[in-house]
């Protein structure tokens, strides 16, 4: 066991043995936004053995409010989200190793970081992206934790995380809407079928909603703290946390996971039995995503 003074503080709290299974973890974070970004480096910090990054955009000035890491002399165009969770986890802690993946959730080189990793984080900002996730997640036995900030009217604002491992998960938990991800799954022209009987719905339009640096803060401790304390045994981690900005709450969730659930239940470490792999063969997700 090499453990450097680095982590004496961290040992302190949760013990060599801790310290060491940190080490020996390997985690997926997908969407390196400003709440990614935020849970990267407490990862560095804390010292996991491994993060790759999913992640498909480049840094443009609206991100500056809150991207942490990115630097005022970063040229817009031209720095990738990439290159700045990299450095900003190479000059944190370089006993982390790094990989970014420069695709979207959609490919084959996510799912195949998703399979090798013993934990994995979201960040996405919608709830179709976020369905096949815990999907992926639950084929594969992944304790995933989903991390949102959200901010849905005026005057409210916050986010929540839900951790699903195995028991419990977004589905069953309420946490996904059904139209939203039935829409984002639907092919263009299915979309475009629906929208003609229906209307085009609020928010399909991907208009960008409020972003702040400490409602991220928040919520990427959150994350963090949960996944620092089951990954090192301190306790188990809460299954759903919501936190409300405007009224100075964290909430902990109280629902119960349904007994029956299909992803918990019929899903969970089945692997290539669930054909996940399915979402793979659906050329318009991805299309979508680089058209965005
Ligand atoms: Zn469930």
């Amino acid at each position: 066991m090499i453990i450097s003074d680095r982590y004496d503080r961290n040992i302190r709290l949760f013990g060599a043995e801790g310290q060491q299974k940190l080490r020996e973890t390997v985690v997926t974070l997908i969407g390196a936004g400003g709440l990614g970004s935020a849970i990267c480096q407490h990862l560095a910090l804390l010292g996991v053995g491994k993060i790759f990054v999913i992640e498909d955009e480049s840094l443009d000035n609206t991100n500056r409010n809150r991207f942490i890491g990115a630097r005022a002399d970063d040229p817009i165009p031209g720095t990738h989200k990439l290159d700045v969770i990299k450095r900003l986890v190479r000059e944190t802690n370089p006993d982390v190793a790094f990989t970014g993946i420069p695709y979207c959730l959609f490919t084959i080189e996510a799912f195949s970081a998703i399979r090798e990793s013993n934990w994995v984080i979201g960040c996405l900002d919608h709830d179709g992206p976020r369905a096949v996730l815990a999907e992926v997640c639950a084929a594969y036995a992944k304790p995933y934790i989903d991390a949102a900030s959200d901010v849905p009217e005026a005057g409210v604002y916050g986010g929540r995380i839900c951790i699903t491992n195995g028991d419990g998960c977004l589905f069953c938990l309420n946490q996904l809407d059904s139209a939203d991800i039935r829409r984002f799954l639907a092919t263009d022209e299915e979309q475009r079928n629906e929208a003609a009987i229906y209307g085009v719905p609020i928010g399909a339009l991907g208009e960008s909603g409020p972003a702040v640096s400490p409602i991220n803060g928040v919520v990427a401790s959150l994350a963090a703290m949960e996944f620092m304390v089951a990954v090192t045994g301190l306790r188990a981690p809460t299954r759903l946390l919501e936190y409300r900005g405007h009224t100075s709450k964290v909430l902990v969730g109280t629902d119960m996971p349904k007994p029956d659930c299909f992803y918990c239940k019929g899903t969970w470490g089945i692997g290539a039995e669930a054909d996940v792999e399915r979402y793979l063969r659906m050329p318009h997700l991805r299309q979508r995503r680089e058209n965005a």
